[in-house]
């Protein structure tokens, strides 16, 4: 059977998460906006006691949760959501950083087509920016810093501690994406100085279509957002429209168990890591992004001379893979954030990125191996 390692595309289900969600479809279906009614009254409970899970893993409170479809709409919200009080304030000037997943970087770029300045910090070769290079960039009227928590391709760990410090003394928002690292890297995203992070609920091994931007209290205010849609004032008229309650239920017992079981996954996905360099010795290969940065369930390596594509397709029986970042059946667009790091053309072009998970069962590596090397002679 071939062995799921992109888990950093999206996780498999717990199966307790999965019971909660079902039990949410299939008994409790009521609307948490009719509490006058038992059926009413159970949707409304599940997606409090699910705000409180989720708010627990990152020291939050329960108010400071705005359910989302995603970090995709989380990102969204928290970058297009501030633009009404820049543009009031005269604040226009953003930060964000080359290794943003497109779900920040696109909102962004379209702000600087409406007359925001943009300044986007570079990333070294270890995979990461510098908190020295933030505190360069702030200006007076820097209205928001966006800096992920986890890159979704390299697995490498952002300075975001380093950077809410350098913003102590500044006034400008600091959002966190933390689609990858919510759940998994639990003490950076504590920090009191982040206002508001993005999470997504299948990347913890819950459901897909839903996450949440969670927006903190700084001085005793929310961070003035401003909703992209307008309906029905659910979430505190940010994210307006009735709750998907059966996913919100899974996302908060998925969060619940991110935090209670994380020194259990992170052994697990520790010891993972070691099969695969045991599994990977004889084998030639560059690691991307510095070992002492990367979480302990990525792997993003480049197989010299064996595009992208051709090295996925090859081991597909053995292990299901990607390039990490865009791409369709055939092609892979080269990734923005490898050429942040300064790598060579040809390297980007072979990168394969390795995600796995506390649930991956064990893989065949010599077969992988052997396959590798076979396309590898082939381009000799
Ligand atoms: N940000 C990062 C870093 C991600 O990895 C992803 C998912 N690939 C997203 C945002 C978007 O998350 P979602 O799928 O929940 O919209």
């Amino acid at each position: 059977m071939t062995v799921y390692l992109d888990c950093n595309a999206t996780t498999p289900l717990e199966p307790r998460v999965q019971s909660v969600i079902q039990r949410y479809m299939e008994e409790e279906y009521g609307n948490a906006a009719s509490p006058v009614h038992q059926y009413g009254e159970g949707a409304r409970m599940a997606v409090e006691t699910g705000r409180t899970q989720v708010a627990r893993v990152v020291g939050a409170r329960r108010d400071e949760v705005i359910f989302t479809s995603g970090a995709t709409e989380a990102n969204n919200l928290a970058v297009l959501g501030l633009a009404d009080y820049g543009l009031a304030t005269g604040r226009r000037h953003l930060v964000t950083t080359a290794l943003e997943h497109k779900s920040v970087l696109e909102p962004m770029e379209y702000l600087a087509s409406r007359g925001f300045s943009l300044t986007i910090l570079p990333a070294d070769s270890s995979g990461r920016v510098s908190a020295q290079n933030a505190a360069a960039a702030l200006r007076p009227d820097t209205l928001l810093v966006s800096v992920m928590q986890v890159n979704n391709e390299t697995g490498i760990r952002q300075p975001v501690e380093e950077i809410a410090t350098v913003l102590e003394g500044h006034d400008a928002f600091f959002h966190v994406d933390a689609a990858q690292g919510f759940g998994k890297e639990l003490v950076s995203l504590q920090h009191p100085r982040i206002d508001m992070i993005s999470a997504s609920a299948h990347k913890i091994f819950g459901p897909k279509g839903v996450g949440a931007l969670i927006a903190r209290r700084r001085g005793g205010s929310f961070p003035p957002l401003q909703p992209l849609q307008f309906g029905g004032g659910q979430e505190q008229g940010l994210r307006p429209g009735t709750l998907a309650v059966p996913l919100i239920a899974g996302f908060g017992t998925a969060a619940s168990m991110a935090v209670r079981h994380e020194q259990q996954r992170h052994s697990a996905c520790e010891a993972f890591r070691r099969q695969v360099f045991a599994g990977l010795q004889g084998l030639t290969y560059h690691i991307n992004g510095d070992p002492q940065y990367c979480l302990p369930h990525t792997l993003n390596i480049s197989l010299p001379g064996v595009p992208t594509m051709e090295a996925v397709r090859v081991v597909k029986e053995h292990i299901a893979i990607s390039s990490g970042s865009a791409c369709t059946a055939h092609t892979a667009e080269p990734s923005h954030v490898l050429h942040a790091m300064g790598l060579s053309e040809k390297r980007v072009a072979t990168a394969v990125r390795l995600a796995w998970c506390h649930l991956t069962p064990p893989v065949d590596w010599p077969s992988v191996v052997q396959q590798w090397k076979q396309v590898m002679n082939k381009g000799e």
